[in-house]
C-alpha cells in the first residue's frame, strides 16, 4: 500500500507546489493574458477645489467681484477642473476619471502601475497640508482604485503603487530609515505589497512583486535619490539610503536575470540631472545599462510632460540647467530635450537608458493615462517585452462647457506609438531611433517633432516650439 500513500501525498502536495510555481518567474503562464497594462500617475486630489473659484487662489476661493467678466476671460475654475493652470484636481474629476478608466479597461488589462503623487500640492498658504490630510487623500485614492478595478470574480486587478514627493510631509522630505510614514503606507497598501516584501518596504519604501509569472515589477522609492530630499545623503556616501536602495535594485535584477524574468522598473521622480543626486544618477544609469537585457522599461511620472529622457553615461556632467521650474520654463525644457536627442547616436543602445514619463490625471494640461502593451506570447523569447502604448486624454475645457454637467467627460485616444511615431516595438534602440528621426533637418523630421511637442503638452495651446 506504500505506493498509494505516496500517490495520495503527491496529490495533496500538488496544489501547494503549483501555488509555489506561481511565485517563481521561470514558468510562463498558460492563462489568457491580455498583454496590456495601465499606467496612471499624479492624481493630486484636492478636496478644497471649488467650482467657479479664482485661478489665482489655486481654485480655492470664490471671486469677490466681477464674476461674469472673470468667467468670460477664463479666470475662474470649471466644474471638472481648470486645465492649463496650477490648480489641483477636483473631487468630481478624480472619482469620475478612475471610474471611467476602470469601466473601459478593467476587463482588458492584466495589471496597473500607479506612480504616485496622489495628494494635492502645498500651494495655498492659508490651508497648509498636514500629514493626516496627505494620508487621508492617499487612502481615498487607494480605496477608489481597489473598488473600481474589481474583475468579474470580485477580485481587484494587481496594482503596483509607489510613493510620490507630494505623498510625504513636508513635501520631498522622507527619512532614510523606517518611519511612521513608511509604516502608514505599508498598512494602506498591504494588499498590494507581497507579504515577504513588507519588511523591505517598511525599511525603505520600495518593493518587488511578481505581477505575472515571467514579469516582475520593481517599485522604487525615488525620494532616496532625490536632490530635494534634505533627509538623505547622495549615493556616493556608503551609508546613504540611496546606496542601500541601489544595492537592493542590483540584487533584484540579478535574481530576475537568473529566473529569465522581464522587469518593469517604476517610480515617481524620474532619474535625470535635474532631479537626482549626481552620484545616484550615475549609479542608476550604470546599473540600467548593465541589466538592459532584463529591464523592459523605466516608467515614471512627476514631470507632467508626456516625454522620454535619454540617459547616457558620458553626457551627464555636460547637461546644463540643473534646477529650473519646468512648468514655468517649458520652452527651455523642450529645447534641452531636443539637444539631448540630437546627441543620441543610433548605435548607442548598449550605452543608453531611456526613461519614460507619462502625463498626469491632474489637468495641468489635459489629463491622460496610458495603456501599455507587452508581448504576451508565452512561447516567445520576447515574452514580457514592451511593444506599444496608446495615450488617452480628456479635453476638460470641452466638458466644463457642457451645460449642467449632465454629460460625463470621456477620454479619447490621443496617439499610439506605432501610428504617431512609426515604431514597431518599444526597445531602447527604437526610442533612440525616434530621437534621431525627430531631430534631423528635413521637413519630415520637423513635422514629427511638432507632433511630439503637441503630445508633450497633451494637445493644449503652447508656444514652445
Ligand atoms: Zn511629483
Amino acid at each position: 500500500m506504500h505506493w498509494l500513500v505516496t500517490l495520495v501525498a503527491l496529490v495533496i502536495a500538488v496544489p501547494a507546489f503549483a501555488q509555489h510555481q506561481q511565485h517563481t518567474f521561470a514558468v510562463h503562464p498558460n492563462t489568457n493574458l491580455h498583454g496590456r497594462f495601465l499606467h496612471i500617475t499624479d492624481i493630486h486630489l484636492d478636496p478644497h477645489y471649488q467650482n467657479g473659484a479664482t485661478i489665482k487662489s489655486g481654485c480655492h476661493n470664490q471671486p469677490k467681484k466681477h464674476r461674469k467678466k472673470k468667467q468670460r476671460k477664463g479666470k475662474l475654475s470649471g466644474y471638472w477642473g481648470a486645465p492649463t493652470t496650477d490648480c489641483d484636481s477636483s473631487e468630481p474629476w478624480v472619482y469620475h476619471a478612475i471610474k471611467t478608466i476602470a469601466d473601459d479597461w478593467k476587463d482588458k488589462i492584466d495589471f496597473i502601475v500607479w506612480t504616485g503623487d496622489n495628494a494635492r500640492h502645498d500651494l495655498d498658504k492659508k490651508i497648509p497640508r498636514t500629514k493626516e490630510e496627505i494620508l487621508a487623500l492617499n487612502y481615498k485614492i487607494t480605496t477608489a482604485l481597489q473598488e473600481e478595478f474589481r474583475d468579474e470574480n470580485n477580485k481587484t486587478i494587481p496594482i503596483v503603487p509607489c510613493i510620490g514627493n507630494n505623498d510625504v510631509h513636508p513635501h520631498n522630505q522622507l527619512r532614510s530609515t523606517a518611519s511612521s510614514t513608511l509604516d502608514a503606507y505599508s498598512k494602506l497598501w498591504s494588499d498590494m505589497i507581497p507579504r515577504e516584501q513588507q519588511e523591505v518596504f517598511r525599511q525603505g519604501g520600495y518593493f518587488a512583486v511578481n505581477i505575472l509569472p515571467g514579469i516582475r515589477v520593481l517599485s522604487l522609492n525615488t525620494l532616496y535619490f532625490f536632490e530635494s530630499n534634505d533627509q538623505v545623503l547622495a549615493c556616493k556616501d556608503p551609508k546613504s539610503a540611496g546606496k542601500r536602495h541601489l544595492e537592493w535594485i542590483r540584487e533584484e535584477l540579478t535574481k530576475a536575470r537568473k529566473m529569465q524574468a522581464r522587469v518593469y522598473v517604476i517610480g515617481h521622480v524620474p532619474p535625470s540631472s535635474r532631479t537626482f543626486y549626481g552620484s545616484c544618477l550615475t549609479a542608476y544609469t550604470q546599473l540600467s545599462i548593465e541589466f538592459r537585457d532584463v529591464i523592459a522599461a523605466h516608467l515614471y511620472g512627476h514631470v507632467n510632460y508626456d516625454h522620454f529622457i535619454v540617459l547616457q553615461q558620458e553626457q551627464q556632467s555636460q547637461e546644463e540647467n540643473r534646477i529650473i521650474n519646468i512648468q514655468k520654463d517649458s520652452g527651455r525644457y523642450i529645447t534641452n530635450l531636443k539637444h539631448q536627442y540630437q546627441q543620441v547616436n543610433g548605435n548607442d543602445q548598449d550605452k543608453a537608458v531611456v526613461v519614460h514619463v507619462a502625463p498626469p490625471i491632474l489637468p495641468i494640461y489635459y489629463p491622460g493615462f496610458r495603456i501599455n502593451e507587452y508581448d504576451n506570447d508565452s512561447k516567445s523569447t520576447h515574452f514580457g517585452t514592451w511593444t506599444r502604448y496608446h495615450q488617452y486624454y480628456c479635453n476638460l475645457t470641452y466638458w466644463n462647457n457642457e451645460k449642467q454637467h449632465h454629460a460625463l467627460p470621456r477620454f479619447e485616444l490621443e496617439y499610439s506609438t506605432d501610428e504617431a511615431y512609426a515604431m514597431d516595438n518599444l526597445t531602447v534602440g527604437s526610442w533612440l531611433d525616434l530621437a534621431h528621426r525627430m531631430t534631423r533637418k528635413t521637413d519630415e523630421s520637423r513635422a514629427l517633432w511638432n507632433t511630439y511637442v503637441d503630445n508633450i503638452f497633451v494637445q493644449t495651446e503652447h508656444d514652445d516650439d
